[in-house]
């Protein structure tokens, strides 16, 4: 995927620590990469690393600094307040793009995030938004009418496809969760909107995210969100299917 005409967000699943995020910011500004991701607040399916919190939001204000743009998820309308005053003077506003992830499904939650991005954020800042965890064309196009309540234009908010869960589905490569290209296609038709594709919750495993990768190369994707870490094996979360930055350099030439 051509880095300079498409969207590329790549980071860590998780804000860890100051060193891991800057070291990480670095890395991404030698490849020419402007968007990094890195969560403060994880959602997680059992109890567990939760997210660093506010601790980390003086890290993102750094990486804002370097020119870098911060992609980091949004659970709670309280979580976006809190960044937009924590960056305050330190950071630059302008850098940050909040995110709902698949498990956020409750529509009045995600209309106020997105009222929060209209309301209190530069008018350059778009929201990036995952598709929910299960199959179902109607409830994806439905959170982009939810999120359209807001009063946001359609030019900023950006979709994300992250798969489906397998949920018992046939499963020959045992990824993570099921993508289904043709589905986000039409998605991405029908509300007019940009699509990504995120092969690293998709496939789970690292081979599994270059195998993806190289299937989702075929369909017309505006970019991608892919999870990559200074030393994965370390990772809090999700450390099966985060590269390093070499094999990000190898993913990058599909
Ligand atoms: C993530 O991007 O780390 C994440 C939690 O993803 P999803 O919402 O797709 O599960
Ligand atoms: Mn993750």
């Amino acid at each position: 995927m051509k880095t300079k005409e498409k969207i590329i967000i790549a980071g860590p699943c998780a804000a860890e620590s100051r060193e891991q995020v800057i070291n990480c910011a670095k890395e991404l500004k030698k490849r020419g990469i402007k968007i990094m991701r890195a969560s403060l607040w994880k959602p997680r399916t059992k109890p567990g690393f939760e997210g660093v919190g506010i601790k980390g939001i003086s890290w993102l204000a750094e990486i804002t600094k370097i020119g870098i743009t911060v992609a980091t998820e949004i659970l709670v309308p309280n979580q976006l307040i809190q960044l937009i005053k924590g960056i305050g003077k330190k950071g630059n506003l302008n850098k940050i793009l909040p995110w709902i992830g698949s498990r956020n499904q409750n529509h009045i939650i995600q209309r106020e995030i997105a009222q929060i991005v209209v309301d209190l954020m530069p008018k350059s800042t778009k929201l990036l938004i995952k598709n929910q965890a299960w199959s179902d064309e109607r409830h994806w196009l439905g959170i982009v009418d939810h999120v359209l309540g807001s009063g946001i234009s359609k030019k900023r908010i950006i979709l994300c496809h992250r798969g489906f869960s397998p949920n018992g589905q046939n499963n020959p490569l045992n990824l993570r969760n099921i993508p289904d290209f043709e589905m986000a296609q039409r998605v991405k038709i029908t509300a007019g909107i940009k699509m990504l594709i995120d092969p690293s919750h998709i496939g789970g495993t690292v081979p599994n995210v270059l195998k993806v990768m190289k299937m989702a190369i075929e369909h017309n994707f505006d970019g991608m969100m892919i999870e990559v870490h200074p030393t994965p094996l370390e990772a809090k979360s999700d450390a099966k299917q985060q590269l390093t930055f070499k094999e990000l350099d190898k993913l990058l030439k599909i």
